[in-house]
């Protein structure tokens, strides 16, 4: 798929139906409640893969609305206890209000993370902009002064991921490595694929020589063989690291190889009534996504 035909596609976007963008939703999305997404959970537990839940949305307007985010997800750790799926949490600190503030939004998340305490579970800090770095790294630091279960992810195209891994890198660390979805400046991200690469190897390869557990996420799988390979060097058992992948991204049988080899795979699993917008937006900041739906709408399920 061309990028100029993306690029037009994503263009369109305001003129294209709900029903369109719904029809891209629906292969990533685990439906608008709760409840749909535990089935999705439950269901993909059924079949040997760990998830991690998160509900969409993003830059929240004021803090009556941080607060109705924040009790979602309080509600959501008890909810995964009591039916008893294997599911973490993953969130967005500008969900939590960190355009806002950060004290607000680190009491948020310190509601948050009290639950996952409570409940004996686990809560991932997603990484967002550029612009959000610094404050998302000393958010996840402030968790983790009253919280051990609890993770950063750090984004194999910035320049700085390496320093700030130094900075956290311990055998207590839980850290997802991605290549970073938004799109950054050419003076501080690698804008060549094969940079990204290579820098998102050289950053696993620290993470598992610092002793910490390394969650890979991506569907990119020349990578993941690399990973593999990476791994097999430095003799790891599979207790120290799992490979993540987004809901309903086609991977063409990689993730039963993957768990066949005794390896965890983790499904990061979307719901909620944003999803008409996060879809345009993820539509919007990515054009080459585009081609994915496209690729998707015409493929058989
Ligand atoms: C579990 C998980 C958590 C993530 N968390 C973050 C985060 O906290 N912060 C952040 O910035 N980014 C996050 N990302 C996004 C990540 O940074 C990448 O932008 C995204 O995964 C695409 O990169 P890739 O590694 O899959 O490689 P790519 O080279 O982009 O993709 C490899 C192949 O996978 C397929 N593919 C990739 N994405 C899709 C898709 N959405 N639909 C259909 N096919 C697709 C395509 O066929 C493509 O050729 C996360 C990704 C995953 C899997």
């Amino acid at each position: 798929m061309s990028s100029l035909f993306n690029k037009l596609l994503v263009a369109a976007l305001p003129a294209l139906p709900r029903a369109f963008i719904g029809r891209f939703a629906r292969r990533y999305v685990a439906g608008e409640q709760a409840g749909q997404a535990l089935s999705v959970a439950k269901a993909l537990n059924g079949r040997g893969f760990e998830v991690t839940l998160d509900i969409l949305g993003e830059h929240v307007n004021s803090p009556q609305e941080a607060g109705e985010v924040t009790a979602a997800y309080v509600d959501l750790y008890h909810r995964i206890a009591a039916c008893g799926a294997r599911a973490n949490i993953s969130l967005k600190p500008t969900h939590l209000g960190l355009d806002l503030g950060r004290v607000l939004c680190r009491d948020n998340l310190f509601q948050v993370v009290s639950a996952g305490r409570e409940t004996g579970n686990f809560l991932r800090i997603d990484m967002e902009d550029s612009a959000q770095t610094d404050d998302t790294l000393a958010l996840y630091s402030d968790c983790r002064d009253i919280y051990d279960r609890v993770g950063p992810v750090l984004q194999a195209y910035l320049h700085r991921s390496s320093d700030d891994l130094a900075l956290i890198l311990s055998t207590r660390l839980n850290v997802r490595l991605c290549k970073g979805i938004y799109r950054e400046r050419p003076e501080i991200a690698y804008q060549r694929p094969s940079a990204i690469n290579d820098n998102f190897v050289a950053l696993a390869r620290q993470a598992l020589e610092g002793g910490a557990y390394v969650a890979l996420a991506t569907h990119d799988r020349p990578l993941i063989s690399r990973l593999e390979q990476l791994i097999g060097d430095l003799r790891l058992p599979p207790e120290r690291f799992e490979f993540q992948v987004l809901y309903g991204v086609p991977m063409g049988g990689k993730l039963q190889q993957l768990q066949s080899r005794g390896f965890k795979v983790r499904i990061y699993v979307p719901f909620g009534e944003a999803w008409y917008d996060y879809s345009k937006r993820r539509l919007k900041e990515n054009p080459d996504i585009a081609g994915y739906v496209l690729s998707n709408l015409f493929k058989k399920e």
